[in-house]
């Protein structure tokens, strides 16, 4: 059962207004559904929209902050709550252990990296939890084509390909968070990979 939900999303606003509108949709969408949203922690960008916005709507809404972006990212100081952790791979393990299920919204580089690691780790087996994005205005069109190029070219296994759900649509999309169940066999188990990532959040 999802709770709490991690939206992984930019610290810039990006050019378009459909980037920011349907992320600020998505944090409505859950909040109405009383998911919990994680986050990074920022008031900036769509980081600080979706807060806002969750808020607004009467949800909780936790932020994850390295204490050096603090000022960096202007932490929002109207959560639900706010931790400060002490540094980026704190962050990353501490929003992926507080969430049942990850949504990428339109970001950059961070937002990618955040993403990535959790549909790695969700390959691995070192969690059984649904990975996402909001395909906001074919925002994510392109790495979506890329991945089936992954598929392809032998990199990645159909199946775990299937592991990163997309919709443009944020009912649709919270509807498949939900209904998701991992069918998708690991392409290691934890076992057989070895040690465990410090980081690795609880399967559950
Ligand atoms: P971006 O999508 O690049 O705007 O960044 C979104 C969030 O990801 C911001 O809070 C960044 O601080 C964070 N971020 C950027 N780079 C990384 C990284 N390498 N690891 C973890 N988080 C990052």
């Amino acid at each position: 059962m999802l709770k709490t939900v991690c939206l992984y999303c930019g610290s810039s606003d990006g050019t378009s207004a459909v980037y920011k509108q349907a992320s600020i949709k998505m944090a409505q969408v859950l909040a109405s559904a009383g998911i919990g949203i994680v986050y990074g922690g920022a008031a900036i960008g769509i980081m600080g929209a979706i807060a806002d916005a969750g808020l607004e709507a009467g949800g909780q809404v936790t932020g994850v902050i390295p204490r050096d972006l603090v000022d960096l990212e202007i932490a929002h100081n109207g959560l639900t709550s706010l931790e400060v952790v002490d540094d980026m791979h704190q962050r990353k393990a501490r929003m992926a252990a507080l969430a049942d299920g990850f949504i990428a919204l339109p970001g950059g580089f961070g937002t990618l990296e955040e993403l990535f690691e959790m549909l790695t780790w969700s390959q691995l087996g070192f969690h059984a939890k649904p990975c996402s994005v909001l395909d906001a205005g074919g925002y994510y069109e392109d790495l979506l084509r890329f991945l089936d190029k992954q598929v392809d070219a032998g990199f990645v296994k159909p199946a775990h390909r299937a592991l990163l759900l997309a919709e443009s649509d944020p009912s649709i999309l919270l509807a498949r968070l939900q209904s998701w169940t991992n069918e998708a066999a690991p392409k290691i188990t934890a076992q057989t990979a070895g040690a465990t990532p410090s980081a690795t959040p609880d399967k559950r």
